[in-house]
């Protein structure tokens, strides 16, 4: 049986940046993937690195979405330092765009809002002329947009593989198809059993996306996940046309356009569905209408991973000090606090302050 400081269960996004920065910490890691067959939302999604937005009503998510844009260009630098690959990082800020003044209204008022909430981080509103100027080519029903300075997008895909290969790099055990059945808490700390294969660890983490809602309670932790089905569509390559990601329509390094994403409580359902996809389609045909000419080369569908509030899941247990549990629905957007804050603060065994509103007592309270 293997011993490892730290094993991360769960090969997502949120358990690669984990493990990845936990080996830099100098740990020795293992992390253990499901496999093919799992539900992975990490390589279904859109690539947005998004502030604007995240955190309404919990000022702590606002904070801890915004440290991981900032941290985000160190993760790049590492990253590609140590991989040769290229995770097409960009910040130039990004759009929300509105196609009505009802809708401009409501986004207007939940910037205003969160500027009170959690401080004015230079998001503000951007009227018709302005819009345009800043982004040629909309259309003649865009009405508005909200702009803030801090969003930008990355290649998710390019961004996975290079925090597994990292971790390689740095010494730790990328450990695919390991479908971990059971944890048993040791008295100097856990084993985890995947089939008949055992493996030992003094600290783990539970960043299984929707697999961790089973395993949490082996470790006396609560992970109440739950799916929310998005779908995306790929145009062809298209001439650059848009300079900045938007909420719903980013264009990628390569020139592919990328369109979504919906959001669907369907269950464990991951098909996709024509009526989903042509409304996906108008909404964004409206907005930039060179897209009318696009031929679609690429649909998917792929499952978030949820809590009830929405909010990232990130705790200690008490019944079980070592064992932790990390969960959201923006594994790339906060793939720089994951990798450079919260896996130092697992090593260190506490976490710190800012992150005690993350806890899943908050859920309880709900429920009172
Ligand atoms: C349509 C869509 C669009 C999105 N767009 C964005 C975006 O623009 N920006 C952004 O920041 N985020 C986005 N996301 C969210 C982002 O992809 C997720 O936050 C992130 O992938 C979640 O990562 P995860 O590692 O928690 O889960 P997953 O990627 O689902 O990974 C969980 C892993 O755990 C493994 N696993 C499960 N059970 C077990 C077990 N018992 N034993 C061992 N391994 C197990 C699985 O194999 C899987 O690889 C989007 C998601 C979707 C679905």
């Amino acid at each position: 049986m293997k011993s490892y400081d730290l094993a991360v269960i769960g090969g997502g996004l949120v358990g690669s940046a984990i493990a990845w920065g936990a080996a830099k910490g100098g740990a020795r890691v293992a992390l253990l993937d499901e496999g093919d067959s799992a539900l992975r939302a990490a390589r279904g999604n859109f690539g947005l690195v998004w502030i604007q937005g995240k955190g309404a009503g919990m000022p702590a998510y606002a904070a801890w979405s915004q440290l991981s844009a900032n941290l985000w260009p160190a993760l790049r630098d590492a990253l590609e330092g140590e991989t040769n690959l290229h995770l097409g990082l960009q910040q130039p800020g990004g759009f929300y765009f509105c196609l009505s003044e009802a809708e401009l209204e409501t986004r207007a008022a939940l910037i205003h809002r969160m500027s009170n909430e959690s401080g004015d981080i230079g998001t503000r509103v951007v009227g018709r002329a302005e819009a345009r100027a800043m982004v040629p080519g909309l259309g003649d029903e865009v009405v508005g947009a909200t702009y803030c300075p801090m969003d930008g997008h990355a290649n998710p895909l390019y961004l996975l593989r290079g925090l597994q290969a990292g971790l390689r790099a740095a010494g730790g055990d990328y450990l695919p198809n390991r479908h971990v059945t059971l944890i048993t808490p040791q008295p100097d700390g856990f084993r985890i059993a995947c089939g008949t294969a055992l493996i030992s660890c003094q600290k783990l983490v539970l960043a299984a996306g929707l697999g961790s809602r089973e395993l949490a309670p082996m470790v006396g932790l609560q992970m109440p996940v739950q799916p929310l089905r998005g779908q995306i569509l790929v145009t062809e390559r298209m001439r650059s046309f848009l300079d900045y990601p938007t909420h719903n329509v980013r264009q990628t390094q390569e020139g592919t356009v990328m369109l979504g994403d919906s959001h669907e409580d369907v269950g464990f359902d991951t098909g996709t569905k024509i009526s989903v996809q042509q409304q996906i389609a108008a909404r964004n045909m409206r907005i930039f209408p060179a897209l009318r000419d696009a031929t679609l080369i690429r649909s998917w569908s792929a499952l978030r991973v949820m809590s009830p509030d929405g909010h990232p899941i990130y705790e200690q247990s008490a019944a079980h000090p070592g064992a932790f549990s990390a969960a959201c629905h923006s594994g790339v957007t906060l793939a720089g606090a994951h990798a450079l804050a919260y896996a130092p603060a697992i090593l260190a065994g506490e976490l710190p302050e800012q992150l005690l509103p993350f806890s899943s007592q908050r859920f309880h309270v709900q429920a009172h």
